[in-house]
């Protein structure tokens, strides 16, 4: 068991200086100021004390888009990333992701994404994935999406199936409906989240089809889960009036350069906040693992570059720095998608709930990381390492 003092801790709502006990995995206790459990003598033997001197704690992020294969693969095969190590999670105080395939879901596919999926749970991360990829229709290991979802624990629904993008099958109405029924109801049989994850890519129809869908059947808006949406100024603004309509929308905290017509995570979540929409229907992810092209003013690639999970404390940086209060900052990377993914236990600090906790020091950098109850990150640096990861 793990005695955590001195804790100023935001669940996300701020509950100030809090003591916790920590035991399988949950929080068994939590107590105001320097208050101890009373524990009978036999158990407090078994407890290690880690002290944290104040620093603010809050729930491991959820990281909802990620690459854990690596994805890429779009110039190349040398262009295919490398699957992410653990530490590059933990180290960023990511305690849950979800995984996904992308536009390569040929060389990739579910059995690869789900080994990938194992293997970051036997090292101790939350990790889930998402059936299908890019492309319909969907590779599945089952047969159908439905029965992926239905049949194999890891999956939360079918994602990342893209539209508006060249690199998309230009899925049809029909094909989106198909697909959103089928979230849906494997969804309903398991009680999973059971949502379609739409990557947007840059095409002028944006969520055109999104919207269609939504006045042509009977799936509930909360299905439709769009990510990528910030990357243009007026996809954004069609994904506001999608989240006043009952979609949850994903950002992606990936790097935007002056002048872009795209908007950072940090800035797209001000204007969001700003527009009235529902606070608990916006989420943040990384894209942590997927390839992001840089060109030279000739439209050449010139090097590849990784989305990395360090850019969502990054984006919650940017945030507190811009003045919005940590607890206000902090449902797009916790709360929220804990929701959205329906993980009950998650996303929060409180007494029954999962022990995924993340310290963070002065700079707002990850100083202790624990996922259910496991110290993974101690004073800025791991402790527990990847299989192949090296010191
Ligand atoms: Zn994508």
């Amino acid at each position: 068991m793990l005695l955590i003092r001195n804790a100023d801790v935001y669940a996300p709502r701020p509950l100030g200086p809090q003591t916790l006990l920590i035991g399988g995995g949950k929080v068994l206790w939590t107590g105001p100021g320097s208050q101890l459990p009373d524990l009978p003598a036999v158990l407090q033997a078994a407890v290690t004390s880690i002290d944290l001197g104040g620093k603010r704690l809050i729930p491991g992020l959820i990281d909802g888009h990620v690459h854990v294969t690596g994805g890429g693969g779009e110039a190349g095969f040398r262009t295919r990333v490398p699957p992410v190590p653990l530490t590059r999670f933990t180290g960023s105080g990511v305690s849950t992701v979800v995984g996904l395939l992308g536009t390569d879901d040929v060389a990739r596919g579910p059995r690869g994404l789900l080994a990938a999926t194992y293997a970051l749970r036997e090292e101790g991360l939350n990790a889930y994935a998402y059936a299908g990829g890019y492309h319909v229709p969907p590779r599945t290991l089952t047969g159908s999406v439905r029965g992926d979802i239905v049949f194999l624990e890891p999956l939360l629904g079918i994602g990342e199936v893209a539209i508006s993008d060249h690199r998309s099958s230009q899925p049809t109405l029909d094909e989106i409906l198909r697909l959103a029924s089928d979230a849906h109801v494997a969804g309903l049989m398991t009680g999973k989240a059971g949502i379609l994850h739409l990557h947007l890519g840059d095409g002028p129809r944006g969520l055109d089809l999104v919207r269609r869908a939504l006045a042509q059947s009977e799936i509930p808006p909360r299905v439709f889960n769009p990510t990528h949406v910030n990357r243009r100024r007026a996809l954004f603004d069609e994904a506001l009036e999608l989240a006043k309509a009952g979609c949850t929308i994903d950002l992606t905290a990936f790097p935007v350069e002056e002048g872009e017509d795209a908007y950072s995570a940090a800035d797209a979540l001000r204007r969001y906040l700003a527009s009235g929409a529902p606070p608990e229907r916006v989420t943040i992810s990384s894209d942590a693992g997927g390839c992001l092209p840089c060109f030279d003013a000739d439209g050449r690639v010139t090097h590849m570059d990784v989305g990395a999970a360090g850019a969502l404390l990054e984006t919650l940086r940017d945030l507190l720095a811009g003045g919005l209060p940590l607890e206000h900052a902090l449902p797009p990377f916790t709360a929220n998608p804990a929701a959205l993914l329906r993980l009950s236990g998650k996303g929060q600090i409180a007494t029954g709930a999962d022990a995924d906790l993340v310290a963070l020091d002065a700079t707002g950098a990850a100083d202790t990381v624990i996922i259910r109850g496991v110290v993974h990150v101690q004073d800025g640096s791991p402790v527990r390492r990847g299989t192949f990861e090296t010191v």
